[in-house]
């Protein structure tokens, strides 16, 4: 039985992301690195760190209803709709909704770096989304341990525009973690979020293990802020 998670707000202290990560997001696929480069992607890493503001929203909320067109939540508007979250959440009784943001300050860096350097601005427009992405984990992190400390197991992380879950949630599922006020996330008439380093997702909380988590902590992308493995146990029970 979980005891609920009100909306909380919490600002991340994020020190570090994969370098393998960033290099991803750059489509490397394994050609030479000149030294140069190599020691520029570092130093692009290190000020995309120093200039961001990570933060997250999380709330939990019952399942009211679920059925071939969605489902709905207790006491909030947001309605998840499509058969890709319908079977994704299938035996959960509440979902953990989450928002991670890097701040306004990316922004203004990648439009500035848009001007004046556009490689800089690519190596630092992936530096930014392997942070948000980091920051997203520390916030599923959070859900996770939430529901082991009921004895609970969670799924892994979906967010809206993920199969057929539409980008148009956008709007209710901020309002359902007053994400505008407590993070200054905000919309476009076409969904895309602003602070554009933003990261919305969900997971549910289940009764049984659920495919999909990685058997084993040495691999796990949520390590760093995982607070299960203090108390002698795993997200896996
Ligand atoms: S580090 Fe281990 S216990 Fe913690 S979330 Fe990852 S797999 Fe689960």
């Amino acid at each position: 039985m979980t005891h609920g998670l009100r909306i909380a707000r919490e600002a991340l202290s994020i020190d570090s992301v994969s370098r393998s990560e960033v290099l991803r997001y750059l489509g490397y696929q394994g050609q030479p690195l000149s030294p140069e480069l190599d020691r520029r992607i570092d130093d692009t890493v290190a000020r995309c760190i120093a200039i961001a503001q990570p933060r997250m929203s999380l709330a939990s909320y019952a399942l009211r209803e679920i059925g071939e067109q969605g489902v709905a939540l207790e006491s909030c508007t947001l309605r998840l709709t499509g058969h890709d979250i319908v079977e994704h959440l299938a035996d959960a009784c509440e979902v953990v909704l989450f928002a991670t943001t890097l701040g306004v300050g990316i922004d203004r860096e990648l439009r500035r770096l848009s001007l004046t350097d556009t490689l800089e601005q690519v190596i630092f427009d992936a530096a930014a989304t392997a942070l948000v992405e980091r920051a997203a984990d520390a916030a599923e992190a959070q859900a996770r341990a939430y529901a082991a400390a009921a004895g609970a197991f969670t799924s892994w992380r979906f967010s809206p525009g993920y199969g057929d879950l539409p980008l148009d949630v956008q709007g209710d599922f901020l309002a359902a973690l007053d994400a505008t006020r407590q993070l200054g996330i905000t919309l476009t008439p076409s969904s895309l979020m602003v602070p554009t380093k933003s990261v919305t997702a969900l997971v549910g909380i289940h009764p049984t293990v659920q495919p999909g988590l990685v058997s084993s902590c040495s691999i796990c992308s949520l390590s760093d802020f995982c607070t299960i493995r203090q108390t002698g146990r795993t997200c896996r029970g």
